[in-house]
């Protein structure tokens, strides 16, 4: 089931988790019903680097009003203080349920070697959450999606990159 254009359509192959993984695994899922229990959504991950758990996320989106405030996004934040780099380079996300666009994306950002997830798209839509939902839409026009997407460009649109371009103290990223 993958996209007549490439798309990637959800449909990872499944691997048998080798011992390692399926233990990291079960804590990011045990991160998640844990969260449940507190009052917050059914997400938990773990990052891990070098045979040791640089940190945990739950996901906070509404205890903290955050709607970024996903398992992934929280774990990479809190591994990324914990080693004082913004790259997580080398490390492994294990997540209870497959990221998001948003997660996946930060995942990309955060430079990570390797993503493993436990439940799908398709178990968090089950769940009343919008991963998969998001996932089709980014499959779709922009111009069908409901939230408007405009672009206006001034003379000076290029200005900050410029800028950038020419800053001797950048830190590339
Ligand atoms: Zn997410």
């Amino acid at each position: 089931m993958s996209g007549s254009d490439g798309t990637d359509t959800g449909m990872t192959t499944a691997v048998e988790p080798d011992a390692v993984d399926a233990g990291y695994l079960a804590q990011a899922i045990e991160l998640a019903k844990q969260n449940v229990a507190d009052g917050g959504g059914p997400f938990g991950a773990v990052i891990v680097r070098d045979g040791a758990v640089l940190a945990t996320g739950q996901n906070r989106v509404t205890r903290d009003l955050d709607p970024t405030a996903h398992a992934e996004v929280s774990a990479i934040r809190a591994a990324c203080q914990v080693v004082g780099d913004f790259s997580l380079a080398g490390a492994t996300l294990y997540t209870s349920c497959e990221p998001c666009p948003l997660c996946l994306s930060a995942s990309l950002w955060a430079r990570l070697d390797r993503v493993v997830f436990a439940a799908d798209r398709y178990d968090a839509a089950r769940g009343g959450f919008d991963d998969l939902a998001f996932y089709e839409l980014f499959a779709t026009p922009r111009s069908e999606w409901s939230m408007a997407i405009d672009t206006a460009r001034p003379e000076n649109a290029a200005a900050p990159f410029d800028a950038w371009l020419e800053a001797d103290a950048r830190t590339d990223y």
